[in-house]
């Protein structure tokens, strides 16, 4: 299979809006990196994995970010085409 992520569709809720109904708002295609989006303001990414690898994934869990650098899973979003949103932030320094 050739499938490749893209960030057609709506842009997901950022993961702060969906918990604070007050402050809902969302994500932004992040440049450079087709299938990702990005929260700038809370630094939180989110892309599509397929349904199994969210499923293997925590939250808290090590996730490898879209550039290659230590990153932790934040949760499961919303089911998309080819899978389903999962959110995911950088590691603490
Ligand atoms: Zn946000």
């Amino acid at each position: 299979m050739t499938e490749t992520p893209t960030t057609t569709g709506p842009n997901p809720l950022c993961e702060i809006g969906r918990t604070h109904p007050r402050d809902r708002h969302r994500m932004r295609p992040l440049d450079g990196y087709d299938g990702v989006w990005v929260c700038a303001r809370h630094e939180i990414f989110a892309t599509v994995v397929p349904q199994e690898t969210a499923d293997a994934l925590e939250r808290g869990d090590a996730y490898t970010m879209q550039d290659g650098l230590a990153g932790i899973v934040v949760r499961q979003g919303d089911e998309r085409p080819g899978g389903v949103l999962l959110y995911y932030r950088a590691a603490d320094a």
